[in-house]
């Protein structure tokens, strides 16, 4: 029977939940708002099977991907409405073309982020762009299992504990699945991510009270990685409506540079992502996924593959399986050695956890996000300058830390921290 002794040791992926073969497993909010097994002792007959399939206890072996590349989707609007180069919907296109089904994440009607499937085209644009909030898995990966046993093409995609959890669930190769993971740094959790649109609605997540939110307003559209002002200047960008009684109702947008948003810079400080990304069971390819996805952050274009700031991702291509589906997408061809050490989000866990990780939750809950975020801006700060006159003090690479993490003398985690997926904080 699973049991988890320590919150690093369960990633919330619910691969225990749906093969309970006696329905005894179900996943609950903590105090957080993360997922995590609750068994019903009772039913339980021992069977172990929960634990089979569980990514934690069965992590996969570390891999090199066979093919590198900086890609991008010829299709301009695609890439534009896409996080990084629009490679997903490349892949997920050819799938939905040959009759087959395509999972992946998409909000709910109120904002949450869940696993789901679809079948057309039109489909796949829910699907489209990051949602950096940890997605509810639900029942897909049996959904995914009854496609597959019926002789139907599947795409999955997910995160790279997901993916695993799929295939732990699955217990057997399909040559009719192709799975697709994301270089992921991290997740927040669902209920950080309901308070921050409560904050939102109310006041638009500032110090100003935004015309068009208040208790009355509605949120109709959000986007993670809104390319306005560039791919690499990203905004979190929402909508609002509002009803004005006079029969024309109030539009407004609220868009902010994601190191200027509330909730994207508590993210990007690493305080907010879940207990199993500080150890994650996943890194260096671990899934067992055909492809895996990241933005190419650092990379210089060329005449031949020029650099537009419409979004280039990266694309490890690690299976066979994976590569029959890289067809028409424009692409070039790097060294898996130099990427790794300009993405260490690939390799490395977010391997120090944040002292201040345990308190925050717990801040929020009582503030705002908009209040804590402003406190944890100001510390770093101060820690930034902190850090240069050392530097200079001292040296180049000892840093002390006034939160007390002491030296880190450039290695890994040092860089891990400062250097996730954000190419401009
Ligand atoms: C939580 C998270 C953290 C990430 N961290 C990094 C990072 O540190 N470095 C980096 O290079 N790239 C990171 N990425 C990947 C990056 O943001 C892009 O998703 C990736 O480059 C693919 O972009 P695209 O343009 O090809 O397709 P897009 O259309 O942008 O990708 C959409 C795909 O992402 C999946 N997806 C979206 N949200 C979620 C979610 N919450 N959970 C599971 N799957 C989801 C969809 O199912 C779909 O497959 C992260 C993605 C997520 C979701
Ligand atoms: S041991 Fe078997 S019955 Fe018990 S919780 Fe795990 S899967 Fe369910
Ligand atoms: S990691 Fe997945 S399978 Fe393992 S305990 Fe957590 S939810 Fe269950
Ligand atoms: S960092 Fe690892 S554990 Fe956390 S969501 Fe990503 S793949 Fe899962």
């Amino acid at each position: 029977m699973i049991s988890i002794t320590s919150k690093e040791m369960c990633c919330g992926c619910a691969a225990c939940e749906q093969r309970c073969p006696k329905s005894c497993i179900v996943m609950r909010e903590d105090e957080e708002g993360f997922l995590y097994p609750q068994t019903d002792m009772s039913k339980c007959i021992d069977c172990g099977l929960c634990e089979k399939v569980c990514p934690v206890l069965n992590q996969g072996e570390k891999r090199k991907p066979l093919y590198v590349y900086a890609a991008k989707n010829k299709n301009l609007q695609i890439r534009l409405h896409s996080s990084s180069g629009g490679v997903f919907t490349h892949i997920a296109e050819q799938i939905i073309q040959n009759n087959g089904v395509v999972f992946g994440a998409r909000f709910d009607e109120n904002w949450a982020v869940k696993h789901d499937y679809t079948e057309t085209l039109e489909g796949l644009a829910a699907m489209r762009g990051s949602k950096y909030v940890q997605s509810r898995i639900g029942s897909t990966y049996q959904q995914a299992k009854d496609f597959l046993e019926a002789g139907r093409l599947v795409l999955f995609s997910g995160t790279p504990c997901q993916i695993r959890g799929l295939k732990l669930f699955l217990a057997k190769e399909y040559d009719n699945l192709l799975t697709v993971d994301l270089i992921c740094h991290g997740v927040p959790s669902p209920k950080i991510w309901r308070q921050y649109l409560h904050e939102i609605i109310a006041t638009g997540g500032g110090d100003i009270q935004i015309p068009s939110c208040g208790p009355t307003s509605q949120i109709t559209g959000i986007n993670f990685r809104d390319k306005t002002t560039s791919w690499q200047s990203y905004s979190l960008r929402f909508t609002l409506r509002r009803e004005t009684g006079s029969g024309l109702p109030e539009t407004a947008d609220i868009s902010r540079i994601h190191y200027k948003d509330p909730f994207f810079y508590c993210f990007l400080s690493h305080v907010m992502e879940r207990y199993s990304c500080y150890a994650c069971p996943a890194k260096e390819l671990k899934s067992g996924s055909d492809i895996t996805l990241g933005d190419f952050w650092g990379f210089r274009g060329t005449k031949d593959f020029p650099d537009d700031n419409n979004g280039i991702s990266l694309l490890l291509i690690n299976t066979d399986q994976g590569s029959k589906y890289i067809t028409s997408i424009l692409r070039s061809e790097q060294s898996y050695e130099k990427v790794i050490k300009q993405n260490l989000m690939i390799t490395a866990s977010l391997i120090i956890k944040d002292p201040r990780r345990d308190t925050f939750y717990k801040a929020v809950a009582k503030s705002s996000l908009h209040r804590e975020s402003k406190k944890l801006w100001l510390i770093n700060k101060i820690k930034r300058y902190a850090n240069r006159l050392a530097d200079i003090a001292l040296g180049n690479g000892v840093r002390w830390h006034i939160a007390g993490i002491c030296a880190e003398n450039g290695t890994d985690a040092a860089r891990a921290r400062s250097h996730t997926h954000s190419p401009s904080r």
